[in-house]
């Protein structure tokens, strides 16, 4: 192999802040960094699936639910994670778009809450130690899910 790039990385092991659960659309990823900042998560396990956490409440197949669960538990078991941050976003094309919900961005909302709830309620049950966080990205901003459970 040769070089084809320099950049110094930090070489320290690190304590995981959170494990962040969301999906791979890049038309977020600013917003969500952003935001992880100011909710001081500086230190992620980012776990970037289609759907985001989908995965959680209404995946495809169980064996992604469970690759996904492992991917959670080895972040809790190597960097000492103990807070899972749950996310979907508005025009997720792995729920069809907005266009599944006729364009109705609150028919939309309330569907991605319950989303949100299901998929909690998955990971408390597999991790009754974990802390959940859940978020709804728009795009004009984060809204939190509160009183999970
Ligand atoms: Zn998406």
């Amino acid at each position: 192999m040769k070089k084809v790039f320099h950049f110094d990385s930090p070489t320290e092991k690190y304590h995981a802040d959170a494990c962040v659960v969301s999906c791979f659309d890049a038309r977020f990823e600013l917003a969500t960094r952003k935001f992880m900042k100011k909710r001081g998560v500086l230190m992620a396990d980012p776990l970037r699936l289609a759907g985001g956490a989908k995965v959680f409440a209404s995946p495809a197949d169980e064996s992604a639910r469970e690759f996904a669960l492992n991917q959670v538990q080895t972040s809790m078991r190597l960097h000492g994670t103990n807070l899972v941050i749950l996310m979907v976003h508005s025009d997720c094309s792995a729920y069809g778009g907005l266009a599944t919900f006729d364009r109705d961005q609150e028919r939309e909302a309330i569907h991605h809450e319950s989303e949100l709830r299901r998929a909690g309620d998955y990971l408390t049950e597999k991790i009754p130690s974990i802390e959940i966080n859940c978020y709804f990205l728009r795009f004009t901003g984060v809204w939190a899910v509160d009183d999970l459970e």
